[in-house]
């Protein structure tokens, strides 16, 4: 147990997902009594026999010291595990709306209506899900309107951990955002963040709106800053300039710091493309443009279909009946996860292309499989080049961060690579043996 002396919280947390699995976890590591809700059967069977259905490292280990210690407990009975909570968290997808680009809050307002007819006495409920300005009031209303009898305060919790990293996140969070209306709920929140904030942790109260503004503002700000180092190394491509000594440079000015500054295959993931959207349909919504926001979403299309060309290039001009190995697919490394990964966009043209392209990942594969049709996957890397006409690095995951460049160049039919996430130095990749080489906004051969 981490958490220091305080009181113990009864916690419910709907929704056992990459957010609230991580939440539910490690607010039982905090010493507070937590019983995670899904709806699907298929989750909770696997939690209770101790099984983690999503890849996070340290998770699995973390959920079964807490388990044993009699703090943690998986349910599909939301009303049991709401009866008598201090707090109940949301904590379900909100996906984009097919069309028009808006968070799909039928999942949120579902959980609502159902914690309503769930509550017994005072407790908070909580959203931690990533939702657009204004729903924690509606969920209120929703409420309000499903047990007006029932003694209850929206809370806006929104959660900035990241997928691979979850744990340490939630644990060493730079902040905990909470939006409140009043100070019996902000009592409750404080409570529960004891932890973290007798550690220094800050948490920082605010109003619902300001809450849900940060969360958003700050994922397209992130997504802002991908898209542009990607942009400048397309101008980088052109002028002979090396896009990674430029976001060096940039990166050691104080100001503008060096994470969220390396060029890439383009942003995806399961939130900065929804989100980006998602704040877009927001402006819209409110008659104030979110310009700069609506063009990253465009540039990031862009930055993505340019690196289907760069794969087209370095196989001679057409994929027509070349192999290519593909190593990564999940939109970044240490994750399962595949919503929207650049992967999804580019294996697809090549398919199309008429490529017969093979594909590694080290946890991609369960997901995968069925966003995928028409390719073989490989147990490794050498396997996958075995004949092959190319190489395309997608995902940088460390078993592909230092690979036997030579092994690779002399089993494969043209060692050609394209290296979209820079792992490698070209003169390393021309020294085993390749005749061509691409990369991000620097200098490639062949
Ligand atoms: P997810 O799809 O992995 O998990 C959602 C879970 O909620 C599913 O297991 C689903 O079965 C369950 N669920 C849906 N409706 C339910 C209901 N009525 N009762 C019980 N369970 C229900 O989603 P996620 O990636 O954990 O994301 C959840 C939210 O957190 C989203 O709003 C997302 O934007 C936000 N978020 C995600 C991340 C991330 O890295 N994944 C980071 C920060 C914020």
């Amino acid at each position: 147990q981490s958490g220091a002396k305080g009181e113990q919280m009864k916690i419910a947390m709907i929704g056992t997902g990459y957010v609230g699995l991580v939440s539910g976890v490690c607010f039982s590591d905090f010493g507070h009594d937590v019983i995670c809700v899904d709806k699907n059967p298929d989750k909770i069977t696997q939690l209770e026999q101790g099984i983690v259905p999503i890849y996070e490292p340290g998770l699995e280990e973390l959920m079964v010291k807490n388990v044993t210690a009699g703090r943690l407990s998986f349910s599909g009975d939301l009303a049991a595990a709401v009866a008598g909570a201090d707090a109940v968290f949301i904590a379900v997808g909100t996906p984009t709306r097919r069309g028009d680009g808006h968070a799909d809050l039928t999942y949120v307002m579902a959980a609502a209506e159902e914690i309503a007819q769930a509550l017994t006495g005072y407790a908070v409920v909580v959203t931690k899900s990533t939702v657009p300005l204004g729903t924690n009031r509606q969920v209120k209303q929703v409420i309000h309107k499903a047990n007006p009898k029932a003694e209850f305060d929206v809370a806006s919790n929104p959660e900035f951990l990241r997928e691979g990293a979850a744990i340490d996140d939630f644990m060493h969070p730079d902040r905990v955002v909470v939006g409140v209306q009043n100070d019996r709920a902000a009592e409750v929140m404080n409570d529960i963040y004891r932890p973290l904030s007798l550690r220094d942790f800050p948490v920082m109260m605010t109003d619902l709106e300001s809450a849900e503004m940060i969360k958003y503002a700050a994922n397209a700000f992130l997504a802002t800053k991908i898209t542009f180092i990607n942009e400048i190394a397309a101008l980088c491509e052109r002028v002979g300039a090396d896009v990674k000594m430029v976001s060096k440079g940039m990166g050691m000015d104080g100001r503008i710091g060096d994470k969220f500054l390396h060029a890439g295959p383009g942003y995806g993931g399961s939130c900065f493309p929804k989100d980006t959207k998602a704040l877009a349909r927001i402006g819209q919504d409110h008659a104030m443009p979110m310009q700069l926001t609506e063009t990253v979403i465009k540039v990031n299309d862009e930055v993505k279909r340019r690196m289907i060309d760069k794969v087209v290039d370095i196989c001679g001009g057409n994929v027509n009946g070349k192999t290519i190995a593909v190593l990564g697919v999940t939109f970044k490394p240490n994750t399962d996860d595949m919503r929207d990964a650049p992967s999804l966009t580019i294996i697809p043209a090549l398919v199309g292309g008429g490529a017969k392209v093979r594909v590694v990942d080290p946890q991609g594969r369960r997901e995968g499989e069925a966003l995928l049709p028409g390719v073989n996957w490989s147990e490794d890397a050498y396997k996958a080049a075995q004949n092959a006409d190319a190489i395309v690095i997608l995902t940088e995951w460390n078993e592909f961060r230092a690979l036997d460049l030579k092994r690779l160049a002399k089993r494969m039919n043209a060692p050609t690579m394209a290296d979209l996430r820079n792992i490698y130095a070209p003169k390393d990749v021309k020294r085993a043996g390749f005749t061509a080489y691409v990369s991000i906004g620097r200098a490639g051969f062949g």
